[in-house]
């Protein structure tokens, strides 16, 4: 179990940005023998493993031997992207001295867990030519600083940040010029930075994930929300792959799901229908395919957290290493309903692997995830669960150490459940 762990900061440490847990995704599946299934190509409906990309969603699947039109599906479905600083178009900025980086706050982030950070920069650079080049600066370039205390001796009555001024991160001394910070990655990447036409770079922290606790039983490492999912996810398909019947087990790490999921990539989009369409072998199979078919939707949710235990239900709380928890919501900010949380019950009985039951307090609002817009588009019965972390949405997050195992064991056996 732990050894997955470990996998898991390694697959975190290849992803800071979705393109590269899509490129690392396609990596691993390659090496195990899926080949691609390119979205403009002619449909290569044979039996085996396949994947399709697009930017930074990635979708992947194993077609057994004689799997007719209409063979139901068990999906895997998580998401790639998580909060962070994304670089404006035009980067090059600064102040007193300093030169700075341009950024707008991308999703729902924890702004005062990226202050004093080692940060690196991530994405890709979009070139004239119509290609695009992924670039990971994966040491300390950045930083955003925090004032002194003695500058702002009430600062612990409560951090007050404005997005505009206080979030921009340092990157060295001296005067901005227009050019520079594109310049500098073209050079990383070996492109000539005049044939760069445009990016989508983020930030990240460096340091390396790391495990934590008297027994060492916790891993502290960004962007668990979502790759701990993402990760899982593709290794419970690939175990499916080798033991795939009645069912086409499918993978699919969604883009764009901290920012509501609206996008050509995100899980509101088409992307995922028209896959499972042609998978299903067209649209006057795919009615029988769905209606046979189930989603377990897999995003993290909240642990416990002792400082703060009243703002978690007192019975339906979850703790990290105490296994995947079903999440249930009754206004379908989570999709599970009880046919699918039995689907999900006997999914963990025969991986022989625990389970817990979050459900949020009744004064908290509710969030919500990939799982009700996927039952929403399709049809398919959903089932939502996730692994508990502390410090979600902050540049660095908790879970257990075996939870990842569990979640992994437990998406096997959902993914090639014939009931
Ligand atoms: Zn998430």
């Amino acid at each position: 179990m732990t050894d997955l762990a470990h996998d898991l900061a390694d697959f975190i440490a290849a992803a800071p940005t979705p393109y590269h847990a899509v490129a690392e995704g396609v990596r691993r599946l390659s090496a195990a023998g899926f080949s691609e299934q390119p979205e403009a190509g002619p449909w290569d409906g044979s039996s085996g493993g396949r994947y399709l990309v697009r930017d930074g969603t990635l979708l992947a699947w194993f077609v057994p031997e004689a799997a007719p039109p209409g063979t139901p599906m068990r999906i895997f479905a998580a998401h790639t992207d998580s909060p962070t600083l994304k670089v404006k178009p035009r980067p090059d900025v600064g102040a007193g001295g300093w030169r700075q980086v341009a950024v707008e706050v991308y999703g729902g982030a924890l702004w005062n867990s990226w202050l004093d950070r080692d940060l690196g920069l991530a994405g890709r650079l979009a070139l004239y030519d119509g290609t695009t080049v992924l670039v990971d600066v994966h040491r300390p370039l950045l930083r955003v600083p925090q004032l002194a205390i003695h500058l702002d001796r009430q600062v612990n009555q409560g951090l007050s940040l404005d997005a505009q001024q206080h979030l921009l991160p340092v990157w060295g001394l001296g005067s901005p010029a227009e050019g520079d910070l594109i310049e500098f990655l073209a050079d990383e990447v070996g492109v000539d930075p005049d044939e760069v036409a445009a990016h989508d770079l983020v930030v990240h922290d460096v340091t390396p994930p790391a495990r934590l606790g008297e027994e060492e039983e916790l891993l502290a490492a960004p962007r668990l929300d979502n790759l701990a999912s993402a990760h899982a996810g593709l290794g419970a398909l690939l175990a499916a792959a080798d033991d795939a019947g009645g069912v086409i087990p499918v993978f699919v790490g969604f883009d764009h799901e901290e920012i509501g999921s609206g996008s050509a990539t995100g899980a509101a989009g088409p992307l995922l229908e028209t896959v499972l369409t042609r998978l299903a072998g067209g649209f006057d199979a795919r009615g029988a395919a769905f209606a046979g078919s189930r989603c377990l939707s897999v995003d993290v949710t909240h642990a416990a957290h002792p400082n703060y235990l009243g703002h978690h239900d007192p019975t339906h709380r979850a703790l990290p290493n105490g296994g995947p928890a079903l999440k249930v919501n009754a206004n379908q900010r989570y999709a599970t309903d009880a046919p699918g949380a039995a689907a999900w019950h006997r999914a963990c009985r025969d991986a022989g692997v625990p389970t817990q039951v979050f459900v949020g307090k009744n004064t908290v609002p509710c969030g919500t995830t990939v799982g009700p817009l996927i039952a929403t588009r399709l049809g398919i019965r959903t089932v939502d669960v996730g692994i508990p972390v502390l410090s979600m949405h902050s540049a660095r997050e908790l879970c257990g150490v075996r939870d990842p195992g569990h979640l992994a064991a437990a998406a096997t056996a959902f993914l090639t459940d014939p009931v």
